[in-house]
């Protein structure tokens, strides 16, 4: 069994792609899988693009995916 170290922690989030509620327009949510969070790297940073938005430009914001969270 392969065991990597990791030193990162990693806690569940809000997603702001569909507001914490799993669901967007009827549809699960594409970014949290309809869980309403999301794992982010701690501590946990509001992502620079579309600051916390999840949107950029009318569309998913490309560098969080949507969550809302800076993922690196
Ligand atoms: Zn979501
Ligand atoms: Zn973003």
């Amino acid at each position: 069994m392969l065991q990597t170290y990791i030193d990162t922690e990693y806690a569940p989030e809000k997603c702001f792609h569909c507001n914490g509620t799993g669901h967007v327009n009827g549809k699960i949510c594409e970014v949290c899988g309809g869980q309403g969070d999301v794992l982010v790297a701690q501590p946990a940073i509001v992502c620079p693009l579309c600051n916390g938005s999840g949107i950029f430009d009318n569309g998913t914001c490309r560098v969080c995916g949507g969550s809302g969270w800076a993922l690196l």
